[in-house]
């Protein structure tokens, strides 16, 4: 799945930047942990027909589900399902009525008789339920009476069992046909091939859909609703787009690069894309970015970029796609046993990705997605000392940064070290030999090894079982007598037993002199070692582990001037990127600053031009604030102009940049750009900056994109003159996206007026998910303490998905830490050093806050994984 959930919780790779942030800040208590390994089997469950009806006023499902399973255990006289707060009708075993009882998390059913190993059953089973999570029902209300009706559900990790009573774990595999009877102006998606549509009573029509592969029940999908479809095909192969009805021109625009990627994944996994056809469905309020159900996935439909807003993400809605799409073969086709090997298909699903932007954007583009990956991954300290396949995740999600972006990185690395026919060839062989199976980590070991006879134990040892990565310190002589280059490497990570050791890696270290660049192969295994390489001059250029092929930090102590010709010369995007950012710490020579504007505008990767914007931006200086107006007049690329407003953003009493950018913030080619400046404005608060705001609020753009962000602004601004027009921003009716701007701004203003608490406070109870997590966030950051009782509510409530309830606990612990250190300064009341900690928190609240808007700002682009990182 694909973690870019709500607006606020954010995902894919993004995600994980604020739950570490939020994790590291106030603490992680996640409520609820999925089982961490695979259950014992008793039976096996192979098919399933579900009948479901819904009950649209009372939010019901009304189901008749029959499972046909075969005993894998001889006198075996119960068979049980997880079913969670649904009300069992009957059950029958092949249609004689039996026994039952219910537990909180069970449903168990009596045999009739021991049954015999192997011996099959039919269980029917009748039951309703109001489910509080897995299936979910969007409806018109009374503020939002025009919103098409949708229904939809969401199995991964555990909530399938929500909404049908079943055997919920990865580890068994079953075929399903599911009959949906909903109004006959709906339109349905379930997984596999559609049968059959038949007239029912009272105005309603039935579907059914087969799917003939097995697969897991966490991958078992339904949506409904008021949908409109556009359909494409892939080699016979039904691809088809669902939108909800009043954005149908939405659909083809955003998805339309769908059969090229099923052409490209096919040829170069050397297996062809397995499933009956290819449904995406893009459904409001959606709980996740994304999930693969097989056949059939599910999006938010945050993905459905206006048209007009399309031009300026030439990316489009490729990282989403690409992953869910990769998922159908790594997660559906052979999927993990168990939530401990997740990385099976996360990182996987993520690595192909990485795969389709190289393929489709270009080497240069693939590289820049890989670099962002590492950076991102090296930020992350709390999953430093995890190993990628862990069990211990009590206290956070199995779904993390190492899951996904380490796991992608680390297939990577295979790749580079087996080279692209071995690495591709034992993937191949893996999804053969695995199709339809469920798996573990030594499988794929296992299957790799027969496909290219290169024992990787010892990779996967140090990469997948033990945790961390290592970190470099390098420096270097030039020894002129000899012609020697003396580079003296260290491995500095700290140890720690059983998880994190010495990595021996192979890297290129590449040495450029006079005579040009010379690449030189070594291997790295030891805390301190010290190669000896050959260079006839004093070279200009050493590069360690070129190309930054490993997941690695490096410190590499270099002088401005070699700094300065590497970001002219390297040959790869990562190197390049590398010297951009060490010249962002260059202070007081206005060289650096010249480089990086060169680079920005003339560096033939855009993102190399980003990460010069975004040193320049670090750099702060007069002159580097001078490159960036200078590139500002000549770049019109909207996602560079857009990073160069942002970097511009840092300059405080700079009167040219307050000028330039209250310009682009009334005016601009590019939304982007537009956007970025009129939260950068509210940050360096220029004069005029509450009126330039407070008419883009008034202003028109699609999608009320200008608006959202001049909302943000207001509250970064800090004007309480704005509480009124916040307010009213916040109100029910107005579109989501401008209420959770609005709720997160008004968090920020007159923070001593209890009422304003309260307004929030009344938030927290709505039934759309966005305001409500829009509210739980403002209220952490208001740092108001008599909001705790409201949120502990909330938190005591049972309708929260676990996701949520880690946002609300966090938001808790928050403000509990808040009152905490107002005991802790008054015990030491007139120390100045207290005044200090509290400042610099306050600092973190506010770039955490940042962060989350950023975050709320990628989610609505989901601009392939990784855009500008979370870097106010
Ligand atoms: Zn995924």
């Amino acid at each position: 799945m694909n973690r870019v959930s709500t607006k606020m919780s954010v995902g894919s790779v993004g995600l994980w930047v604020l739950w570490c942030a939020v994790g590291t800040l106030f603490g992680c208590a996640a409520l609820r942990a999925d089982e961490p390994y695979a259950r014992s089997r008793n039976y096996d469950l192979q098919h399933s027909r579900i009948a479901l009806r819904f009950d649209l006023e009372n939010k019901k499902v009304i189901g008749e589900v029959t499972h046909t399973l075969a005993l894998l255990r001889e006198g075996l006289d119960q068979v049980s399902f997880d079913s969670v707060g649904l009300q069992i009708h009957s059950v029958t075993i092949n249609k004689s009525a039996a026994k039952f009882e219910t537990t909180p998390k069970n449903l168990i059913v009596h045999l009739p008789r021991a049954g015999k190993l192997g011996e099959k059953y039919d269980v029917e089973i009748q039951y309703e339920g109001r489910p509080t999570k897995g299936l979910y029902f969007i409806l018109p209300d009374k503020d939002y009476p025009n919103r098409p009706k949708q229904i939809w559900t969401q199995g991964e990790s555990e909530d399938t069992r929500y909404y049908l009573p079943t055997y919920d774990y990865p580890n068994d595999r079953l075929t399903t046909e599911t009959i949906l009877t909903v109004p006959s102006d709906w339109l349905t998606v379930s997984n596999g091939k559609l049968m059959s549509t038949t007239d029912a009573n009272g105005g309603m029509k039935t579907w059914t859909w087969r799917e003939s592969q097995p697969s897991s029940t966490y991958l078992f999908t339904v949506v409904a609703g008021e949908l409109v479809e556009v359909k494409d095909t892939w080699r016979n192969i039904p691809v088809t787009y669902y939108a909800p009805r009043d954005r149908a021109d939405r659909l083809a625009s955003n998805y339309r690069r769908t059969p090229a990627m099923i052409d490209f994944f096919s040829k170069k996994l050397g297996v062809d894309y397995p499933w009956e056809k290819y449904a995406q469905s893009m459904v409001d309020e959606f709980v996740e970015g994304g999930m693969e159900n097989s056949s059939a996935t599910t999006n938010t439909a945050a993905s459905l970029r206006n048209p007009k807003l399309q031009p300026e993400y030439p990316m489009g809605e490729d990282g989403l796609i690409s992953h869910e799409l990769g998922h159908q073969w790594f997660g559906d086709l052979v999927t993990t046993k168990d939530w401990g090997n997740i990385w099976l298909n996360e990182g996987f699903a993520t690595f192909l990705e990485f795969m389709w932007t190289e393929s489709h954007f270009g080497r240069d583009e693939g590289d820049y997605q890989r670099w962002e990956a590492i950076r991102e991954w090296v930020s992350q300290h709390n999953l430093y000392a995890k190993p990628i396949v862990r069990r211990d995740f009590d206290d956070s999600s199995e779904f993390d940064g190492n899951a996904y972006g380490k796991g992608a990185l680390v297939l990577g690395m295979l790749r580079y070290q087996l080279g692209d026919d071995a690495f591709y060839a034992g993937l191949k062989h893996y999804l053969e030999l695995n199709r339809g199976k469920n798996v573990v980590t030594a499988d794929l070991i296992k299957a790799i090894e027969e496909a290219t006879h290169t024992n990787v134990d010892q990779f996967f040892d140090q990469w997948v079982y033990g945790a961390g990565a290592p970190k470099f310190e390098i420096t270097y002589q030039y020894d002129t007598e000899k012609k020697q280059v003396a580079m003296h490497v260290k491995q500095t990570q700290q140890k720690i037993e059983g998880r994190v050791g010495l990595f021996c890696v192979p890297v290129e270290v590449e040495i450029t002199n006079a005579t040009g660049p010379k690449l030189y192969p070594l291997t790295v295994s030891k805390a301190e070692e010290t190669f000896t390489l050959p260079s006839a001059t004093d070279p200009q250029m050493v590069l360690f582990d070129k190309g930054a092929r490993v997941l690695k930090s490096l410190e590499f102590k270099k002088e401005v001037k070699g700094w300065l010709y590497q970001l002219k010369n390297a040959s790869e995007v990562p190197d390049r990127a590398d010297a951009a950012v060490a010249l962002g710490k260059v202070k007081g020579q206005d060289e650096a600053a010249a480089a990086l504007g060169d680079a920005l505008r003339h560096d033939n990767a855009r993102g190399v031009r980003v990460v010069a914007a975004q040193s320049l931006g670090v750099l702060e200086t007069p002159a580097a604030a001078k490159e960036l107006l200078n590139a500002l007049s000549s770049v019109a690329e909207p996602d560079l102009r857009s990073a160069i407003v942002q970097a511009l953003g840092s300059f405080q009493e700079n009167s040219e940049v307050a000028a330039k950018l209250a310009a682009v913030a009334k005016k601009d080619a590019s939304y982007r750009a537009q956007a970025a400046a009129l939260e950068a404005i509210g940050k360096i608060k220029p004069a005029g900056a509450y009126a330039i705001l407070v008419a883009a609020v008034g202003g028109d753009s699609p999608d009320g994109y200008l608006r959202e962000s001049a909302l943000a602004g207001l509250g970064s601004l800090g004007d309480d003159q704005a509480v009124p027009l916040l307010r009213e921003w916040t109100l029910p009716g107005k579109d989501f996206d401008s209420r959770e701007a609005a709720i997160g701004s008004l968090g920020r203003l007159k923070k001593d007026d209890k009422e304003i608490t309260r307004l929030i406070e009344g938030y927290l109870r709505e039934p759309h998910l966005p305001v409500r997590i829009a509210a739980v966030f403002a209220l952490g950051t208001r740092g108001d303490t008599s909001a705790i009782p409201a949120l502990q509510t909330l938190l005591n409530s049972n309708d929260l998905s676990s996701e949520m309830a880690t946002m609300v606990q966090g938001q808790i612990e928050r403000l509990n830490d808040r009152s905490g250190q107002g005991g802790a300064r008054a015990g030491v009341a007139g120390e100045p050093k207290e005044v200090a900690p509290k400042n610099s928190e306050d600092e973190r609240l506010i770039h955490l806050e940042r962060l989350v808007q950023e975050m709320n700002d990628r989610l609505k682009n989901i601009e392939g994984r990784l855009a500008q990182v979370a870097k106010p």
